[in-house]
């Protein structure tokens, strides 16, 4: 860094410009936004700057500048758009103490005026040390647009109410407070005259406050298996309040969608078998969030007590002293079995079902196979794709029938979901023909009934028509 900002006190204070042609009047009406006492030195200046003297608005003397002539003052601009007259007039303000800018000349320079942003008392002074001006406008141009024209006389009023919003914590909470005032409370009441700003931050600090009474909380909440319509009441009204949604790959954008617009959104995805963001790192996430004071949602697909690992991240929080509520939602062996028109138990049938992972931490996982094998058993097997033949080969062994029908229902209660019906016998054939994409869920001991196997092929938007 060549050149250090600074913002320099210049009320009341002398500033000297040499020179009375264009440059000079460019740098007086720059030089008019401040309270500084102006004084032009230029033997033949031009009618704007005669007019500003007869208004007092600067002293003028109409000579050319000598020694003596720039005593007390603190800065210097030599605009007399010529070098030899420039280099004289700044050599003689050098002499007499004060800072030298020489217009268009950043070597014989001591300082530079910088793009500035003005919304008094808000001033934003873009630099690039004379390398780039049309980068600096450029910047200049973007932040104008950026920074709405009643951020001054917010700033103006904020500052007058400092005092009184330290009634909030130091930290986070105050900067939430006063980012909300400048972006949305305040600009909101300025709109209806300078005279509603205040009495929107008495109700903006209350509001605050009241929040912050409020310690950090973290609710785990289940998305259901895809389609946003089938999110329970409080998972929607969990996702409208929350502060943070720290959610799972399985998680479609429409659910996202629904969450808070100014929440934090952080995507853990796991893939099974593929990268994943460690389940310890997740857990310290959640952790860290609510210990701050937000209101976490942790977003899970289906049910989050179902294979969810949800019981780590609860004894995170209670080791951490964090609060935690569950928000069940529609597991995926809900939807897929809706999808296919059966029920997941039936009189007569089967007494009893049961949820499996086709794999677990250490692979293929094991189960109680003998059980399985018998006749009228239904089990779901969630993420039981890559287990197929693991499974398949596990339950003929015990014994079952090669004829049990087996259906696949793959990304179910969303758009594209698709559903294979086979048998035992056929699966791992079958499935790989299938090519499926995305989760999918396996029935063990259930088909399709017909009716809904033919309602599978009427298109997905249709179906609301038929039902
Ligand atoms: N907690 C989730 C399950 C997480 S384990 C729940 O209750 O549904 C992830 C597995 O769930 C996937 O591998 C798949 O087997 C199943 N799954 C999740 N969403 C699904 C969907 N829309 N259709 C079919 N299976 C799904």
């Amino acid at each position: 860094m060549q050149h250090f900002p600074i913002f320099m006190a210049v009320a009341g204070r002398r500033i000297v410009v040499s020179g009375g042609g264009d440059a000079a009047l460019a740098k007086l009406r720059l030089l008019f936004k401040t309270e500084a006492r102006l004084t032009v030195f230029a033997a033949d200046p031009a009618p704007e700057i005669r007019a500003w003297a007869d208004q007092g608005r600067l002293r003028l003397v109409t000579r050319a500048m000598e020694p003596g002539d720039a005593t007390c003052a603190v800065l210097f601009y030599a605009a007399d758009e010529d070098a030899a007259e420039d280099a004289r007039s700044s050599a003689i303000a050098r002499a007499d103490g004060a800072l030298v800018n020489v217009v268009d000349n950043l070597e014989d320079s001591e300082f530079i005026t910088p793009a500035i942003v003005d919304r008094d008392p808000v001033t934003v002074a873009i630099g690039t040390e004379g390398a780039a001006p049309v980068l600096a406008r450029a910047i200049k141009a973007d932040l104008e647009e950026r920074l709405p024209a009643s951020l001054g006389p917010l700033a103006r009023i904020g500052k007058g109410f400092r005092k009184l919003a330290e009634a909030l914590p130091f930290g986070r909470a105050r900067r939430d407070f006063w980012s909300d005032y400048y972006f949305n409370a305040g600009p909101r009441a300025i709109a209806d005259g300078p005279d509603a700003v205040r009495p929107a931050l008495d109700d903006l600090l209350a509001r605050h406050l009241a929040r912050e009474s409020r310690p950090g909380h973290v609710a785990f909440v289940g998305s259901g298996p895809g389609d946003p319509d089938l999110l329970t009441l409080k998972a929607r009204k969990a996702l409208d309040t929350a502060d943070v949604v720290i959610y799972d790959r399985l998680v479609t954008p429409e659910i996202l969608e629904l969450a808070r617009r100014e929440a934090t959104m952080i995507d853990v995805g796991k893939e099974a078998f593929g990268p994943s963001t460690p389940q310890a790192t997740i857990d310290a996430l959640i952790v860290e969030h609510a210990q701050k004071g937000a209101q976490v949602v942790r977003l899970k697909s289906g049910d989050p007590t179902v294979f969810g690992r949800l019981d780590e991240e609860i004894e995170a929080c209670e080791a951490a002293g964090v609060t935690w509520h569950i928000v069940p939602g529609i597991t995926a062996a809900s939807a897929a079995v809706a999808s296919i028109g059966q029920s997941l138990t039936r009189r007569g049938r089967n007494s009893s079902v049961r949820f499996l992972t086709g794999h677990d931490m250490k692979g293929f996982a094991d189960h109680d196979w003998a059980v399985l094998a018998r006749p009228g058993e239904v089990a779901a097997i969630y993420m039981g794709k890559k287990a197929a033949r693991f499974v398949q080969g596990r339950l003929i062994m015990h014994g079952a029938d090669r004829a049990t029908p087996v259906t696949v229902v793959a990304n179910a209660s969303r758009a594209d979901q698709r559903v294979l019906d086979t048998t035992l016998d056929a699966l791992p054939a079958d499935l790989a023909n299938a090519g499926l994409d995305g989760p999918a869920l396996t029935f063990i001991g259930l088909a399709p009934r017909a009716a809904a196997l033919a309602m599978a092929e009427i298109p997905h938007d249709a179906r609301k028509e038929f039902a």
